[in-house]
Order: structure tokens, then C-alpha cells, then sequence
């Protein structure tokens, strides 16, 4: 069986002799060494100042927002996974949906100004697939307004944007390191802020408000990531390099095989240094899009649908008319992108796909 992702397993007695570690300090959670550690050697390779690491990459989403007390509406891309519009619902905030680039999958940055009123606080959007948004010109657009920025980078690790770490854009990024994601630790995630005040917040609001043992300051939650999730990342860390030209080889495999097709690929965003972390492909409609799927499920692959559906369609928000992400969303299929997936199986599928169009 070939799926969407599959997870990369460090060797286990690597693993292992990482937690010796935990074993020898009888200490599992609340910042034990393992976690301090994945956190230094995190900023280390990704070139960032800071980095909070947590038990997943959706309760960064909702520190974020309560950490910059944001309010009233937040403008926000239907087309993403449903954590980024279900955070900000979660955190009593209204999404207002702005419609996605058709080529780069991100919000269009043009409209971003018609969905801005008085009760706006912040622009909250995705790097969709590890292709950033034009960071450059929603800055602009947050300064004019006095807004707040967050990223939720969830599929951005190692992503490098205008010669700089992708996660150093806007006041805060959040990113993901799912079992299914690029690296990581199981469960588990961070949060990146670019102000040091923030930073300090944001690290008392993901340990219950605690400021020091018997002292509260504001309201928290816990969002800690334990010792052994940390031992998982720091055992996986040292193979990204492999992991990453692996997936490298597989996108050009691909692209090799979809170049001049009627099938529309990803567009990565001119000065991006990109993570190969999906291989998206869109179908002239939904009916190719199915028939396909119906093929490669035949043959024991399953891709996925991601994202679908588009999230202005959710049924707890107010919906905005999005016509690109909701035409996207129903032609979009995710193919398998594994660093080791071999060239036969990325030939199989390939012929698959264009015996369908
Ligand atoms: C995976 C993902 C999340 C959620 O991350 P978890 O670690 O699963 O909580 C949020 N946003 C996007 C875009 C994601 O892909």
C-alpha cells in the first residue's frame, strides 16, 4: 500500500539511546534537557532567533491569537487545513475569507484591502504546501492598517523565503511536526514569535499562566511538548538533508512526467528556497480528478484530496464567495511524496494519472 505521506522512522536504536537521556534524569515532561536541546539545535538549522516547541501545531494557531489579544474579524484563506479556520472560531473571532491566488494557492494578497473594516485585528494565513505568501506586500498592507500578521506555517519547515528562515515573516509563525509532516516528533509543533515580548507571553500562555511555581500571570493552557516526543525529533533532525534531496529526486521524477500536460502543477513563489513538502496536481475538473483517484486506488495508492473541502464551506462560519479556492479545492489531489518512494512506483503513478486526462 503506497500512501500520501509516510512517515520517516530514525533508526530505533537511535531513538533509543536519545531517551537513555529521559531514563537518566527520570524526567519526561515540563522542559526536561531533550526538549531544551531539539529547541537549540531547531534554531540552529533553521537560522531563527527563537522557537517555542509544543505538543502539536494547532494550539500554536490559538496561543497566537489570544497572545496578541486579537478580536472581531480576522482575514484568514479558505484554502488551507481546517485548523487555521477552526482556531480562529475557536478563539471566539470571525473568519472573513479572502479568496487564493489560482496559481500559487495562497491568499491573493490584491483583495486582502476590500475585506478590511473597523473590526478587522489581524491577517491570519497559510504557506499553502511550503509556498510562501507574498509576505512582502501583506506587511505592507498589516502596517497601513495596524494589523497583526500571523503565519500558520504548518507545512514550512526548512523554507526559505528572500534568503531568510520563511518563519521570520510577520509577528508570529506557527508550523507543525506531525507524524505526517516534513520533520517530526510525533505529535508536536512550534511557535515563532519575532518580538521578545511576545515571546515571553507566549511561553507562560503554554504553561497554564505559570510565572515561576506559585505565581500566575494571565490565563494559559498546556500545550508542552514532552521528552519523548523531543527524543523522536532530535533522532530525526540529523536525517534532513536525506529526507529532503530524497523527496527532491521524486518531484522531479514527477515534474518530468506532467511537464506540458493538461495538468496544472504548483507554482513556487519567485526567491523561495522550497521543502518539496506535498506534490499537488490539479485536473481540468472534478470528474478526471475522481476517475484518477478510482485508478491509483485500484492499484493500492492512495492519494488525497488536500484541501478539500474549501474551508468557506465549512458549517460554523459565515460563508464568503471564494470562486478560485472552491474550483481548486475540487480538483486538487496530493500524489505520494516519500523521501525513499522509488522511481517505478513514481512511474506507475504517473502513467495512472495521465491515462486518465
Ligand atoms: C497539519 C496542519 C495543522 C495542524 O497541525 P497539528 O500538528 O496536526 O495540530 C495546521 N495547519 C495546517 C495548514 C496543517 O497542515
Amino acid at each position: 500500500m503506497i500512501n500520501v505521506v509516510k512517515t520517516f522512522l530514525p533508526p530505533q536504536n537511535e531513538y533509543h539511546d536519545i531517551l537513555k537521556k529521559a531514563w537518566e534524569t527520570n524526567w519526561l515532561t515540563n522542559r526536561g534537557v531533550l526538549v531544551k536541546e531539539l529547541e537549540k539545535k531547531l534554531k540552529s538549522y533553521l537560522k531563527i532567533d527563537n522557537v517555542l516547541i509544543t505538543t502539536n501545531g494547532t494550539l500554536p494557531l490559538q496561543i497566537a491569537i489570544k497572545a496578541l489579544k486579537l478580536n472581531g474579524e480576522i482575514i484568514t484563506t479558505p484554502f488551507s487545513y481546517v485548523a487555521t479556520a477552526s482556531s480562529i472560531v475557536w478563539e471566539n473571532c470571525k473568519p472573513v475569507f479572502v479568496d487564493i491566488h489560482p496559481e500559487y494557492l495562497t491568499i491573493d494578497e490584491t483583495k486582502i484591502e476590500g475585506a478590511i473594516n473597523k473590526n478587522t485585528s489581524a491577517i491570519l494565513v497559510t504557506h499553502v504546501f511550503g509556498n510562501p505568501c507574498n509576505a512582502i506586500k501583506i506587511d505592507q498592507i498589516a502596517k497601513k492598517y495596524n494589523l497583526k500578521v500571523i503565519y500558520d506555517a504548518a507545512h514550512c519547515f526548512g523554507v526559505k523565503y528572500l534568503n531568510q528562515s520563511i518563519f521570520k515573516f510577520g509577528d508570529i509563525s506557527t508550523c507543525s511536526f506531525h507524524a505526517t509532516k516534513l520533520f517530526h516528533t510525533g505529535e508536536g509543533g512550534a511557535i515563532i514569535s519575532n518580538n521578545n515580548l511576545l515571546d515571553d507571553e507566549i511561553f507562560k500562555m503554554h504553561n497554564f499562566g505559570h510565572k515561576g511555581k506559585e505565581n500566575f500571570s494571565g490565563i494559559g493552557i498546556n500545550a508542552k511538548i514532552s521528552e519523548l516526543q523531543a527524543a523522536m525529533g532530535l533522532a530525526v533532525l540529523p536525517y534532513m538533508s536525506k529526507i529532503l534531496n530524497g523527496r527532491k529526486k521524486v518531484v522531479e521524477l514527477y515534474n518530468s512526467y506532467f511537464n506540458d500536460l493538461d495538468i496544472q502543477l504548483l507554482k513556487i513563489r519567485e526567491n523561495t528556497e522550497w521543502n518539496y513538502s506535498y506534490y499537488p496536481v490539479i485536473f481540468q475538473n472534478e470528474e478526471v480528478l475522481k476517475r484518477v483517484v478510482i485508478k491509483l486506488n485500484n492499484s493500492d495508492i492512495y492519494p488525497r484530496r488536500y484541501f478539500y473541502p474549501s474551508l468557506n464551506r465549512l458549517d460554523y462560519v459565515d460563508f464568503y464567495s471564494c470562486p478560485v479556492s472552491e474550483s481548486i479545492s475540487s480538483r486538487i489531489l496530493c500524489l505520494p511524496l516519500h523521501y525513499d518512494l522509488p522511481k517505478n512506483i513514481v512511474t506507475k503513478i504517473s502513467n495512472i494519472v495521465i491515462s486518465q486526462l
